[in-house]
C-alpha cells in the first residue's frame, strides 16, 4: 500500500476533531493556519473560538482596529501574524470583492500567506493536489525515508513539496491534515510512538532504530541574550504602560517601561525618578525570562506600588490595551 493511502486510512479513524474542520470556509481555514504556526493546535482552540466571535467574516477582520485585533491577539504572541491576517483579509476585501482565490499561485500573492498556508486553504477547500509542507511533514518524510537533507534548507522543502505534489490522490485537503496530525499526535519530534503509527512497516527511521536523527536541522544558531530592567509600577488594579517603537520587536504594542541591563538599586531608584514614578513603599525584584525566535530577555522585574499620576510617555492600563506575555509574565 502506498504510504499516502495508509496515512488517508489513518486519518479517517483519529483525525482531530478541531472547530476549523469541516467548515468549507477559506477564512476559517486561514485564521487557524495562522494561528497554528507557532502555536499548538490544543492551545490554539479557545483563542480561535473569541476571534471568530468577534470577527466572523473576511470583511469584519478588514474593518477592524489594529488596537481591537492586537487585543483579540493576546496570549497567541507573534503579533506580526495577526497583523498580516488583517493586511491579507483587506486585500481579499478590496481586490477579490471578499472571495477567496482558489488556487495555490493565487493564494500566495496575499499578504502573509506562504506556499504552506496557501497550499493547506487550496487543497482543503478547494480540492486543489497542492501538498502543505510544514515542519510535520518534513520531519515525517525525513524519518520514513531516512532523509539526511537540511529541513531549514528551503531547497529540501522545494524537494519535498515536489516530491508530493504527484501524490497527493484524490483528497488532498485530507492528506494534508492527516500530515498534520501523524506529525501532532504521534510522530512527535522527541519520542515518536511509533507502535501507533501507520507507516512504522514503510519507515526507515524505525527499521533502524535511528527516529532521533531525523529530521537534520543543521547547525542551531545561538539566540541573543539580553538583561533588562522592567519596572511593574501598580496602582489598585492598574499598572504603567506606554507604546514600543513603530519598528523592531513587539513593534506598536504596550510594554512595562524598562531599560536596557540589569540596574543596581542607586540605578533603580533614579530610573524611577527619571521616569517621574512616586513608589508607594519599598520594591521587590523577581525575575522572568522571555524566550522569542532569535532572542532571550533576562528581565529583573522591579515591581512596587506607586500613586497613580501622571507620567510622561506613559499611561495607566484600562483594560484594554493588548500587553505582550513578556510583559504581562512580569506582573505576575
Ligand atoms: Fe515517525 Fe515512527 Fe511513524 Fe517512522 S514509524 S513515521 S518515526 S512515528
Amino acid at each position: 500500500m502506498e504510504f499516502t493511502d495508509a496515512l488517508i486510512q489513518w486519518y479517517d479513524a483519529h483525525k482531530r476533531s478541531l472547530p476549523w474542520r469541516g467548515s468549507g470556509d477559506a477564512y476559517a481555514v486561514l485564521v487557524s493556519e495562522i494561528m497554528l504556526q507557532q502555536t499548538r493546535a490544543a492551545a490554539v482552540v479557545p483563542y480561535y473560538a473569541r476571534f471568530m466571535a468577534e470577527l466572523p467574516t473576511v470583511e469584519a477582520l478588514a474593518a477592524c482596529p489594529e488596537e481591537r485585533l492586537l487585543k483579540l491577539w493576546e496570549g497567541l504572541g507573534y503579533y506580526s501574524r495577526a497583523r498580516n491576517l488583517k493586511r491579507c483579509a483587506e486585500v481579499v476585501v478590496r481586490e477579490h470583492g471578499g472571495q477567496f482565490p482558489r488556487t495555490v499561485a493565487e493564494l500566495k500573492k496575499l499578504p502573509g500567506v506562504g506556499p504552506y498556508t496557501a497550499g493547506a486553504i487550496a487543497s482543503i477547500v478547494f480540492h486543489e493536489p497542492a501538498p502543505a509542507v510544514d515542519g510535520n511533514v518534513l520531519r515525517v518524510m525525513a524519518r520514513l525515508c531516512e532523509d539526511g537533507g537540511n529541513v531549514t534548507d528551503p531547497r529540501v522543502r522545494d524537494r519535498w513539496t515536489a516530491f508530493l505534489q504527484d501524490r497527493m490522490g484524490d483528497r488532498p485537503g485530507d492528506l494534508n491534515q492527516a500530515f498534520m496530525d501523524l506529525g501532532s499526535l504521534v510522530c512527535l519530534p522527541k519520542g515518536p510512538l511509533c507502535g501507533d503509527c501507520p507507516l512504522q512497516n514503510q519507515c526507515g527511521a524505525f527499521a533502524h532504530g535511528a527516529q532521533g536523527d531525523y529530521p537534520n536541522r543543521g547547525e542551531k544558531k545561538t539566540k541573543r541574550q539580553e538583561d533588562l530592567t522592567v519596572f511593574a509600577v501598580k496602582c489598585g488594579d492598574s499598572f504603567l504602560i506606554r507604546r514600543r517603537p513603530p519598528k523592531g520587536l513587539l513593534s506598536g504594542l504596550y510594554e512595562l517601561p524598562n531599560r536596557p541591563g540589569h540596574l543596581s538599586q542607586a540605578e533603580i531608584g533614579q530610573a524611577l525618578t527619571d521616569l517621574g514614578v512616586r513608589p508607594v513603599g519599598a520594591w521587590e525584584i523577581v525575575s522572568r525570562q522571555h524566550i522569542f525566535t532569535h532572542v532571550v530577555w533576562h528581565m529583573q522585574v522591579v515591581r512596587l506600588a506607586a500613586e497613580q499620576v501622571e507620567v510622561p510617555g506613559c499611561a495607566w492600563y484600562t483594560g484594554s490595551e493588548p500587553i505582550p506575555e513578556a510583559f504581562s509574565k512580569c506582573l505576575t
